[in-house]
C-alpha cells in the first residue's frame, strides 16, 4: 500500500469515510472534539433524546461520527480546519496508543498488569509504552507491534506511536489507559469500543500524525494481541438491551433511533420492524434486505398515518438505517421507502391496537 501525503482534513476525514471509519470534528490544531451546541450543554441533557445526531449535528464528540459522505463533505465545508478524530468502536478498530513520556520506572506490577515479572528480568532503561510493549511481545515469543510495517503506524506529536489493527472479526474490544496497573501495558492505551483517535495526516500546535512507513491500511489484530486484550479485561460486556440485536450498531444510528421523533410505542413499534433490516447489515447483499426495508417503511407509513409519528423525521430514520445498512445505495433505498410509506400511510397504524 502506498502511504498518503496530507492535504487537507477535509480530504482526511473523506479518506477515513470511504475506508468505513466514522469521523467526527476535532477542535483546530487540537484533538479534543469541537464542543456541542448550547441545547446540548445544559445540564441534565440526554443524548437519548437529543434530535441534534439525528439532524446530522456534530454534536456529542464521537457520537455524533459518521461515515455518511454527504454529511462530511457538510461539516469540513463549513468548517475547513476542524480536525479529524475516527470513532474506534464502529469503525472496527483496536489501536495501540504507545506513549513516549519519559517516566520514572513504575511499579514492577505495574509494567504489564497480571504478569508477574521476574525478579531475574532488569527493567533498568524501561522509560516509555516502547518499552513495555516490547516486553510484553518478548515474554509472548511474538514480533513488536511497535516496527510492525504491515500495518498503519502513526507517528504522534509527542514521540509517540499510534498502531492502527483492524478488529471487525474480533469480539467487541473497549478502550483503556494504560497506567496503574491496569489496561494491556504501562504507557499504552487502547482504543476501541468508546474511544476515538486522531486520523492519520492530522496537525495540531504541537506537530503532526504522521505514517510511518509504507502501510496505510490497517492488519487484521493479530490473535496473541487479542487473546492479551481478553486476559486484560478489554472484552466489552454483551448487550442487556433485546432491542439492539445488531452487535456493531453506529452509536450515531443509536441516538437517531431513541431520538424524539413519535411516541414511545410508536417507538417500539418501529423498532421492531426495523430490527430485521439492521440485521442485514452483517451480511454482504441479499438477506431480503429490500423486503424488510419495505416492511419498515410500510409500518411508518401506517405509525404517521395514525398521526404518533413524524413523516418527515420518520422518513430520515429509515434513511439513516437503510444507509447504515447498505451503504452508497442511497437512491434505491429511497425508492423503497417512499413506495412502503405511501403504502403504509393508507392503512392507520395504532401501536397496541389492531391492524
Ligand atoms: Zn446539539
Ligand atoms: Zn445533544
Amino acid at each position: 500500500m502506498e502511504s498518503r501525503t496530507y492535504t487537507s482534513p477535509a480530504d482526511v476525514a473523506q479518506w477515513c469515510a470511504a475506508a468505513g471509519w466514522p469521523v467526527h470534528p476535532l477542535v483546530p490544531h487540537q484533538k479534543t472534539p469541537v464542543a456541542s451546541c448550547a441545547a446540548c450543554r445544559l445540564p441534565g441533557h440526554r443524548t437519548s433524546d437529543c434530535p441534534c445526531l439525528a439532524e446530522g449535528r456534530w454534536c456529542h464528540g464521537l457520537l455524533a461520527a459518521t461515515t455518511n459522505r454527504a454529511r462530511v463533505t457538510d461539516w469540513w465545508d463549513s468548517q475547513p480546519g476542524f480536525g479529524v478524530g475516527v470513532a474506534c468502536g464502529p469503525a472496527g478498530l483496536v489501536v495501540l496508543d504507545v506513549d513516549a513520556h519519559a517516566q520514572a520506572l513504575p511499579q514492577r506490577h505495574e509494567v504489564l498488569p497480571g504478569i508477574a515479572i521476574h525478579e531475574t528480568i532488569d527493567l533498568t532503561g524501561l522509560s516509555t509504552g516502547y518499552h513495555s510493549l516490547a516486553l510484553l511481545a518478548a515474554l509472548r515469543g511474538q514480533p513488536d507491534p511497535a516496527l510492525d510495517d504491515l500495518t498503519l503506524r502513526v507517528r504522534t506529536p509527542s514521540g509517540g506511536l499510534h498502531i492502527w489493527y483492524d478488529a471487525t472479526s474480533a469480539p467487541r474490544l473497549r478502550s483503556s489507559v494504560g497506567r496503574g496497573g491496569r489496561g494491556l501495558a504501562w504507557q499504552v492505551d487502547v482504543r476501541a469500543v468508546g474511544g476515538y483517535i486522531v486520523a492519520p495526516g492530522m496537525r495540531t500546535r504541537n506537530g503532526s500524525y504522521e505514517h510511518v512507513g509504507e502501510c496505510s491500511r490497517p492488519a487484521v489484530l493479530p490473535d496473541w494481541l487479542r487473546e492479551e486484550l481478553e486476559r486484560t479485561g478489554h472484552l466489552e460486556k454483551p448487550r442487556e438491551s433485546r432491542t439492539r440485536p445488531s452487535a456493531r450498531i453506529d452509536p450515531a444510528l443509536a441516538a437517531v433511533l431513541s431520538a424524539g421523533w413519535g411516541s414511545e410505542a410508536a417507538r417500539k413499534t418501529l423498532e421492531t420492524v426495523l430490527e430485521p433490516v439492521l440485521a442485514c447489515a452483517t451480511t454482504a447483499s441479499g438477506a431480503g434486505f429490500s423486503d424488510k426495508l419495505n416492511r419498515a417503511a410500510f409500518t411508518a407509513g401506517g405509525l404517521c398515518a395514525a398521526g404518533v409519528a413524524e413523516p418527515a423525521r420518520v422518513q430520515q430514520l429509515l434513511e439513516e438505517v437503510a444507509e447504515y445498512v447498505r451503504p452508497g445505495q442511497h437512491r434505491r433505498s429511497a425508492q423503497i421507502i417512499s413506495s412502503g410509506f405511501t403504502a403504509g400511510s393508507q392503512r392507520p397504524l395504532i401501536p397496541g391496537g389492531r391492524r
